[in-house]
């Protein structure tokens, strides 16, 4: 039997850790984040280990990039109450990047709601639940509204 890896996210990838999906297809895994910043922030990755950008092929990327926009546009259109989304992607550690697999997040946003994402990146606390994305991929499969 193969070892198990060592990346927590290739882990997700080959089911051997839990995540609480919201998005997969051949290329591309999202699923929420355990240490949200705010309710559904999810993150997107490659299926295929890439530490940074400088590792990660560039057509896989596309695809990554493809799929945070449409979880994002998933995220507003879903009844989470989104107003917003910032789409961030820490490469390296001098810009906190903490995991070493390529990730996007797309932490949903709401008016007024004044979250700081540097102090939060340092006091967030955990909860990731199914309901979450469940409503998250509802919005995805959700027609763009009009105007
Ligand atoms: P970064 O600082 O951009 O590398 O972000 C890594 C993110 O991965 C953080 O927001 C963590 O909360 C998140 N994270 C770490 N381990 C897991 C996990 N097992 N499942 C889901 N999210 C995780
Ligand atoms: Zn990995």
């Amino acid at each position: 039997m193969p070892a198990e890896p060592e990346c927590i996210f290739c882990r997700i990838v080959d089911g051997s850790a839990p995540s609480t999906q919201v998005y997969e297809d051949d290329d591309v895994l999202a699923f929420l984040d355990i240490r949200p910043l705010s309710r559904g922030h999810t993150l997107i990755i490659p299926k295929v280990h890439a530490s940074g950008l400088s590792e990660l092929d560039p057509a896989i990327g596309g695809k990554v990039f493809q799929v945070a926009q449409q979880v994002a546009l998933g995220q507003r259109r879903s009844d989470l109450g989104v107003d917003g989304v910032n789409l961030m992607l820490a490469d390296g550690r001098a810009a906190m990047q903490t995991v070493f697999h390529v990730h996007i997040h797309a932490v949903p946003r709401r008016n007024g709601d004044k979250l700081n994402v540097a102090s939060r990146l340092l006091l967030r606390r955990g909860g990731s639940s199914p309901e979450t994305a469940a409503l998250i991929r509802e919005g995805i499969g959700r027609p763009a509204a009009d105007g």
